[in-house]
C-alpha cells in the first residue's frame, strides 16, 4: 500500500514535518563531511537553526515549510555545484535578510563579514521580478557587480533559482511563464557561461516544460518510447570500441548519454526536422583516468581507435583539448558514422575534464589552486568589469548587451602574430577592431580575413586570421552600431557618436544664445529647460544639435513672450476634440478575456511576430499607446518580453468564437507531382472549406515547397487542416509559419 507516500508533505503533522526538516539537514551535513574543518558543523548548525527559527511561520506555495527552500538550494550547490561550507551557510541564510527580521548586522555579528557580504550580494539580487524594466537591468547589474566581487553568490544564486525551477508547479500559470523566461534568458546562460552544464541542461529543460508544454510532452514521450531501440543501438556501437580500449590498459568509461529535451527541440526548430530525423539523439561519451602530463596524448589515442573503427566527419571534429572554451570546457568532440549509417557524437574526455564541464566553475578552482594559469574566469570578469564600470551604459541596453557579448558561444581568431583572441559568436572585424584597442576600432575602414579584404561587417569565423585596416580619416557613425555585437565596441562607438554630437551641438548653443539674447531672454538652465521640454527633447545636448543640423528652426520664438528675461511658451492652441473612441466596446468582435480581471472582452491586436490564432497558447503584453498585443507563448519574442517586462504580461485565454477567422501561413514540402497544387486546392477550399488567400508553389529537385495563406478560425481547425495535408500522397512536411517570411 502506498497510501501513506502519496499525503502530501503539507499534510504532515508538527512532528512529522520537524522530522522532515532534520533529515535534510543531516543529508546536507553529510554531503558536506569530507569538507568540514574544526568548528565548521557548529557553524552550520547555528545557521540552520537560525534561518529555520527566522522562517519559521513561512510557508512555500505548496504548503511545505519555507526552510525546506534553504536547506535544498543548499544541497545543491554543495552536491551538484561543488560549493563548500561557507557557502552552505550563505545558502541557509540567503532568504532571511530580505523576507525576516533578521539584519545584515546579525548575521555579521554572527557569523563575520565574509558572509555577510555575499549574503548581502544575495539580497540585493534576489527580487528582480516584479519590477519595472529599468529597475530590472539595474539589478541585473548588480548581480554581475556582485558576481565579479565574489563568483559565489551567483553560485549559491543558481543554486536558488534551479530549486524555483523544480518546484515551479505550485505557482500560478503567470508567474510560471515569467520565472521560465527569466531562467532561459538570463540564469540559463549565466550557468551555461560559469561552466555548469548540468545545471544549465535542466533549467533549460525545466523553462520548456513550462513554456512549451505541448512540445516538451511529446519529445518526452518520443523519447521514452525509443529507449530500448536507442540503448541497444548503443551497445552496438560501444562494443568494439571497448575491447580496443582495454587492449591499451587504460583506466576508461563509456556510456551513452541522451540529449536534452531542450537540445533535441532546438534542432528541430533549427533545422525544421521532425524528431525521427534528428540524428543525434545520444552522444557517446569516454571517459579517460590519467595523469596531467598524459591528458592530451590518451584523448587523441582515443580519437584514433574510435575513428579507426569508425569514419568520423571531417567538418565535425572539435578540438577543445588545445584551445577550451573560455568558460573552462575542455574536450575533443567528433562525430562519426556509426552502425546502420547513423551519425554519432563522440566526446572524449579525462575526469578532471569531466569535472570541470560538471561543475565548472567551482571545479576549476580546485584545479587552478599551486598553478599560476591566468584563469580564464578572471579574464571575462576583467572585461565585465570595464563595461560595468563605464557609467554612461544604460542599463536597458545593457542588458541585451551583455548577453550578446558577454552569454554567446564564442569562437576564436588571430592577430596576425599568432595571439589568440576570444570573440562571442557573430562577431565582425569591427568587433575584433575594438577588441585590440578602441583607438583602432574607431579608425578602422576593413580587414585581411585569412589575407582576403573583407568590409568591417564580415562576420569572423573560429579559426580566422585578422589583419586590421586603419585610416586617420576614419570615423565612428550611428549605423556602426549595428555592425557590432560585443559591448565592449558598442560603447566606445557611443562614446565615439556622443563627442562628435556634442562638437557639433556647440554650434547651436551658439547660434541659440544669440538668437535668445537678440528677444531679450536670459541664456539659462531654466529657459533652455522650457524650450527643451516644448520641443519634446531629451536634453538641453539634443535641443542644441537639432538646432545646428536645423532640423529646429526656431521660428517657433516668435510666438514666445518673454517676462523678466524668462521665456513663456505660448498657450497650446485648444486641441481639437478627440472622436471618441468607443471605449469599451471592442472593434471586431473580440475573443479574449483577460484572467482575474473581469470577464469582458477588451481591445486587443495580434502580435505580427507570431501571429497567433484562438486555441493557441497566448499571453497579452500591455503596449504603450496599443493597449493589450496578444503574442503565441511559444513566439520567438516571448522569452524576451516575459523576461524583460514581466509586469506588463496579462494573462490571457480565447473565448470561444467561430465568426472571425485569422490569416496563418502554412508551408508545405512535398514530392513534385502533377495534380499536387490541385489535390491541396482541393482539401482545402473544396473538403474543408478555407479561403485561401495566397499560395505559391516552388519545384526544385523534384520537390515542390508550398506556401499558403489560409483564413482560420481557431487552432483545432488549423491541427485538423494540417493533419489532412499531411495525409495527402506525396506529402512530407506541413508547417506553420511563425513570422513573416
Ligand atoms: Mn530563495
Amino acid at each position: 500500500m502506498d497510501t501513506v507516500a502519496a499525503i502530501p508533505k503539507y499534510n504532515l503533522n508538527e512532528e512529522q514535518e520537524k522530522k522532515l526538516i532534520l533529515r535534510e539537514y543531516r543529508a546536507l551535513l553529510r554531503s558536506l563531511k569530507p569538507k568540514l574543518k574544526p568548528g565548521d558543523k557548529e557553524l552550520l548548525r547555528h545557521a540552520f537553526e537560525m534561518a529555520a527559527d527566522a522562517h519559521k511561520t513561512m510557508r512555500r506555495k505548496s504548503g511545505e515549510p519555507y526552510i525546506l527552500h534553504p536547506l535544498a538550494v543548499a544541497r545543491i550547490g554543495v552536491e551538484e555545484i561543488g560549493l563548500g561550507v561557507r557557502s552552505s551557510i550563505c545558502a541557509l541564510l540567503h532568504d532571511t535578510v530580505e523576507d525576516t527580521d533578521i539584519t545584515l548586522e546579525d548575521i555579521e555579528r554572527e557569523f563575520g563579514s565574509e558572509i555577510a557580504r555575499i549574503v548581502d550580494g544575495l539580497t540585493k539580487i534576489s527580487n528582480v521580478i516584479d519590477v519595472n524594466l529599468s529597475q530590472q537591468a539595474e539589478n541585473f547589474k548588480k548581480i554581475l557587480l556582485t558576481l565579479t566581487d565574489d563568483p559565489r553568490v551567483i553560485l549559491i544564486k543558481l543554486s536558488d533559482r534551479l530549486h524555483n525551477m523544480r518546484t515551479l508547479d505550485s505557482m500560478k500559470r503567470e508567474k510560471q511563464l515569467k520565472i521560465a523566461s527569466e531562467t532561459v534568458y538570463v540564469y540559463g546562460p549565466l550557468a551555461h557561461r560559469m561552466g555548469l552544464y548540468n545545471v544549465k541542461t535542466e533549467m533549460e529543460d525545466l523553462s520548456m516544460k513550462y513554456l512549451e508544454p505541448e512540445a516538451y510532452r511529446e519529445i518526452a514521450r518520443k523519447l521514452a518510447e525509443t529507449k530500448r531501440e536507442r540503448s541497444r543501438y548503443i551497445n552496438e556501437f560501444i562494443r568494439p570500441v571497448r575491447e580496443k580500449l582495454e587492449k591499451i590498459n587504460y583506466e576508461f568509461e563509456i556510456y551513452g548519454r541522451p540529449k536534452s529535451i531542450h537540445s533535441i527541440w532546438n534542432k528541430m526548430k533549427k533545422k525544421g526536422v521532425s524528431f525521427e530525423e534528428v540524428y543525434d539523439l545520444f552522444a557517446i561519451r569516454v571517459i579517460l583516468n590519467t595523469t596531467p602530463d598524459k591528458e592530451k596524448e590518451a584523448c587523441w589515442k582515443v580519437y584514433s581507435i574510435i575513428t579507426d573503427e569508425y569514419t568520423p566527419s571531417p567538418e565535425r571534429l572539435r578540438d577543445w583539448l588545445s584551445n577550451p572554451k573560455s568558460n573552462g570546457y575542455e574536450a575533443l568532440h567528433t562525430t562519426v558514422m556509426g552502425p546502420q549509417g547513423k551519425w554519432v557524437e563522440v566526446q572524449v574526455r579525462t575526469k578532471r575534464m569531466n569535472e570541470i564541464a560538471e561543475k565548472g566553475l567551482a571545479a576549476h578552482w580546485k584545479y587552478k589552486e599551486g598553478t599560476n594559469d591566468e584563469s580564464r574566469f578572471d579574464k571575462w570578469f576583467q572585461q565585465i568589469r570595464e563595461v560595468l564600470n563605464n557609467p554612461d551604459n544604460d542599463s536597458i541596453d545593457f542588458l541585451q548587451d551583455f548577453k550578446t557579448s558577454f552569454l554567446a558561444e564564442e569562437i576564436y581568431v588571430y592577430t596576425p602574430k599568432g595571439d589568440v583572441k576570444m570573440l562571442p559568436v557573430n562577431s565582425t572585424a569591427l568587433d575584433f577592431a575594438f577588441s585590440i584597442h578602441s583607438a583602432v576600432g574607431s579608425q578602422c575602414i576593413g580587414a585581411k580575413v585569412n589575407h582576403k579584404l573583407v568590409p568591417i561587417s564580415h562576420k569572423l569565423r573560429s579559426g580566422d586570421q585578422v589583419e586590421i585596416i586603419t585610416s586617420a580619416k576614419q570615423k565612428p557613425s550611428e549605423d556602426w552600431l549595428n555592425l557590432v555585437v560585443t559591448a565592449k565596441a558598442k560603447s566606445k562607438i557611443k562614446d565615439a557618436l556622443k563627442e562628435e554630437k556634442r562638437k557639433v551641438a556647440d554650434e547651436g548653443k551658439y547660434t541659440l544664445q544669440r538668437k535668445m539674447e537678440g528677444m531679450g531672454a536670459a541664456f539659462n538652465q531654466h529657459n533652455v529647460d522650457i524650450l527643451t521640454v516644448f520641443y519634446k527633447l531629451q536634453s538641453p545636448l539634443d535641443l542644441y544639435y537639432q538646432i545646428s543640423i536645423k532640423a529646429i528652426d526656431l521660428k517657433e520664438l516668435k510666438d514666445f513672450q518673454v517676462l523678466g528675461d524668462k521665456l513663456e511658451p505660448p498657450k497650446p492652441v485648444k486641441p481639437v476634440t478627440e472622436p471618441k473612441v468607443d471605449a469599451g466596446i471592442p472593434k471586431k468582435d473580440a475573443e479574449l478575456i483577460i484572467f482575474g480581471e473581469s470577464s469582458d472582452k477588451i481591445m486587443y491586436t495580434l502580435a505580427n511576430c507570431c501571429k497567433p490564432i484562438p486555441g493557441d497558447d497566448v499571453f497579452g503584453f500591455v503596449t504603450t499607446g496599443k493597449g493589450l498585443t496578444i503574442h503565441r507563448t511559444n513566439c520567438p519574442n516571448a522569452t524576451k518580453l516575459l523576461s524583460n517586462y514581466g509586469h506588463r504580461v496579462v494573462k490571457t485565454k480565447w473565448a470561444r468564437n467561430k465568426e472571425i477567422s485569422f490569416l496563418t501561413g502554412l508551408k508545405i514540402v512535398g514530392i513534385d507531382d502533377v495534380g499536387v497544387i490541385h489535390k491541396i486546392t482541393n482539401l482545402i477550399s473544396g473538403e474543408m472549406k478555407i479561403n485561401i488567400n495566397a499560395m505559391t508553389i516552388e519545384a526544385k529537385d523534384g520537390l515542390f515547397y508550398g506556401n499558403v495563406r489560409v483564413y482560420i478560425h481557431d487552432k483545432e481547425e488549423l491541427d485538423d487542416l494540417v493533419e489532412r495535408l499531411k495525409r495527402l500522397p506525396g506529402i512530407e512536411t506541413v508547417d506553420r509559419y511563425d513570422t513573416e517570411n
